[in-house]
Parts: C-alpha cells; structure tokens; sequence
C-alpha cells in the first residue's frame, strides 16, 4: 500500500461491547415458563449476540441494563412535580427528562445518603427530625420497601424542586445479574436468560422489580435489550467431560444447569448428571420440564429429583430430596462427583451445605469437625460450587 493509499483509507473504530459500553441485544423469543395458575411468572428470554463479539462460558453470567416501567416515571415526575419534556444537559448532549428517568438513573431505590441529599433539598421538618434521631432501626423500617417518590410524597419539600437538584440525588442505573442458562455451543450467537418477576405490594402500592418487570412484562421479539457478558471464575462446568455433577438448582436456580447439560450435551460428554430441582407446584412450576423429560430419555440426564413445596400439607424442599438421598449423593462424590448449587442465598443454600456435612457424618462416619473440614475441602478443589443470590 502506498502512503496516499494509506492516508485514503477511513480508521476501522471497533466497537467492543462489555460492562462500559452494552450491546443492544435483539429479543428473539419470550416464553412464560409457568402455567395457568401460577403463583410465579418466570419468563425464558433468548436474546441475539449477533455482531456483538461477546462470548461466554457455561456458568458466566449477563448483565442488564433495564428501562424503568413508564408507568413508574411518570409518576415520579408528578410527586416531584418536575416536566418530563424539559431538556436536559448530560454529558453526551441534551436529552428529555423523562428519556433520562427512564434509562440513565435509578428513580427506585432509596438510601440513607440520598435521603439526607433530599433532606437538605426539601428542607422538611419532619424528615430532619427522622434523620436527627440517629435512629438507625428506625430509618431502616422507614427506607424498607419505599422509594424516592415515597420520600418526596411523604416529606414534601418546602419550595418547589430543580431538575439538577433532583438529578444529583439519583444513582445512574445499576445493571442487574443473570445467571445464563444456555451453552453457547448449543445456540451460537444466543444467550437465553430464566427470569423471574419481582412483585409485591409495600406501604400502598405495588411495587415492581424495575429489571425483572422490564425482562418479562415491558419487552417484545425484536426490541434491544443492553447487556454485556460477564466471566464467572467461580462457577462452571469441570474441563473433564467424565465427571460426575449434581446440580442443586430450585427456582431460577436452574438457569445454569440448563447450560450445563446443553453444554455435555454438545460437546458428547459422558459424565453422570443429576439435577435437584423444586419450586412450588409441579402442575404449573416444573420449569423446562419437557427439556429434562428429553435429557431424561437420551441418557444425558442420569437422574432427575424434584421437590415441589405446596403440593402437600408439608413443605418439601431440594434440601430434603438431598438428605433422602445421602447415600448414593456420598457414592457420587466418593468417584469424583462436582457438587453445585444455584438460587436462593438466604435458606435454600444455607440447608443445602448443612445437609451436604450432615451427609459426611452419616455416610462417611465423621465427626461434625471433620465433615466441616471435608465439605471446606470440597469448595477449595472446586468442586463445590455455588452461585447465590
Ligand atoms: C449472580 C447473580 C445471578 C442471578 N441470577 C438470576 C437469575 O438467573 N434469574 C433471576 O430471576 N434473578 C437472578 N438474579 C437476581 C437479579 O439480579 C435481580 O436481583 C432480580 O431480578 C430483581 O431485580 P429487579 O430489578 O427486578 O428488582 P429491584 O428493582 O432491584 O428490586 C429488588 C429489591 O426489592 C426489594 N424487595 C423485594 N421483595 C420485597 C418485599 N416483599 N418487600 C419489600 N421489599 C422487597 C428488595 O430490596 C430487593 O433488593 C441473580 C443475581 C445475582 C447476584
């Protein structure tokens, strides 16, 4: 190439999408995963990366950048009697501000620093006095459940609010985690997500998760949704396609386990698989269902347990199906077995790890001490591994 020819050819930019910069990634199915009745709305998402470059591992997970529900905005544009169509200077040019309510900041959650920002904003003398107290449990009950707009609607301010003011009191929109439920090589160019909606009703109103809500109720096949992939070291399938996994994943527990078994499926790993899963009923929560029945019936699956928690007078959870199956869950891990366990922080995966000690004492003969020591070992060879929320 001469150095005119050179000089001639425009600069190649490439973009390169991730946390800083989302790709806008094309809805391509949306399929409610529970049935008529259900307590529970938990949607499959298939989204495109097509043209992106992002990449993925079975265990990794997406980030999502929501929109928040318009219904929501404009609400929130009322208690703060603020103008939606006002323009807006942002760093990357002017912008309504009801474009910026809805994509760039957070106008949900609340917490003690914003409340003191808009204390000093509002100069309310019941909000001071609430703040002044010093009176953690009590502000934490009053911050429980609420958002900005409670704030403003129940401390109103004494003059009426600025755009700018209002703006620097707002966090920008934080992304929300999605474990990934699919394996790449089964869909090339595709990340599918399990997503359950967050839904409840608090001082008043219903209240929406503003993430869960956008991912099940707000989009449609072909809309964008922004996202970026996120690399899980913590968390995958072992590089040796004979071991032996069993799968703990009640819920949206199960996203990644879904990838997991995609994942041997398309790489014709021989490993046993044994997937634990639960959720409230079987009629209308079996998530996948007809999935695990194929896994099932071509002996990729080698044992599928469920536990549905409503469809007795007592509750049964994975927790119990686990201890019910002790002595052959210690044989799997005697040959080697990883041991893994997605979902619900809280409980769900407090009594899991209990159980999986209790298993070592009963089944191995140890003490609780030892049986401690052994699960502890367990995680620090990685072959227990957990990805709670
Ligand atoms: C590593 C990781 C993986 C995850 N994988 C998945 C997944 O595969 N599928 C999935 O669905 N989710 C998953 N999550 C959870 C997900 O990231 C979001 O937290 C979830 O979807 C809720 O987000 P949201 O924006 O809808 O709710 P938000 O708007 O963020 O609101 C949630 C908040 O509402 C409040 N809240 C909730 N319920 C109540 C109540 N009853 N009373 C008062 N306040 C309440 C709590 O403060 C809670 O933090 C994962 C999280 C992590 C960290």
């Amino acid at each position: 190439m001469t150095q005119s020819d050179s000089q001639n050819t425009p600069e190649q930019t490439v973009v390169e999408f991730g946390k800083k910069n989302p790709f806008p990634a094309e809805v391509k199915q949306m399929v409610n995963l529970n049935g008529r009745g259900s307590a529970k709305e938990t949607f499959h998402v298939e989204l495109s990366l097509a043209g992106s470059g992002l990449d993925y591992q079975t265990g990794d997970i997406a980030g999502v950048i929501p929109i928040n529900c318009p219904e929501v905005v404009a609400d929130f544009l009322q208690t703060t009697g603020l103008n939606g169509e006002e323009e807006v200077q942002r760093e990357s040019g002017k912008r309504r501000l009801a474009d910026i309510l809805s994509s760039e900041v957070s106008i949900t959650s609340v917490n003690l620093p914003m409340m003191k920002k808009y204390a000093r904003l509002a100069n309310n003398v019941s909000l001071n006095a609430l703040i002044d107290s010093q009176d953690r449990d009590r502000i934490n009950n009053w911050l429980w459940g609420r958002e900005i707009r409670d704030l403003v609607a129940e401390f109103p301010p004494s003059l009426p609010l600025e755009t700018d003011a209002v703006l620097g009191i707002l966090r920008k929109m934080p992304p929300r985690l999605y474990s990934i439920a699919s394996s790449i090589k089964a869909h090339p160019d595709e990340v599918h997500l399990t997503v359950v909606t967050v839904e409840y009703d608090a001082h008043g109103r219903h209240r929406k998760g503003v993430c869960s809500t956008y991912l099940c109720q707000r989009i449609k096949p072909g809309d964008k949704v922004a996202l970026y992939t996120h690399h899980n070291k913590n968390f995958g399938i072992p590089e040796d396609g004979d071991v032996p996994m069993i799968m703990i994943g009640p819920g949206t527990g199960i996203a990644p386990f879904r990838a997991f078994i995609e994942e041997r499926k398309a790489t014709g790993a021989t490993g046993k698989n044994w997937l634990f899963f639960g959720d409230q009923h079987l009629q209308t929560d079996f998530l996948y269902q007809l999935e695990w029945q194929k896994y099932l019936k071509n002996g990729i699956l080698t044992r599928l347990d469920v536990a549905f928690s409503r469809d007795q007078d007592y509750k049964i959870y994975v927790q119990d199906r686990i201890k019910e199956n002790a002595a052959e869950i210690y044989s799997w891990l005697q040959d080697g077995a990883h041991f893994y366990v997605c979902g619900d922080a809280n409980r769900m995966a407090k009594d899991v790890h209990q159980a999986l000690i209790d298993i070592h004492v009963e089944q191995g003969g140890l003490s609780a001490e030892a049986a401690e020591e052994a699960v502890a070992e367990l995680k620090k060879t990685k072959r227990y591994q957990r990805d709670v929320y």
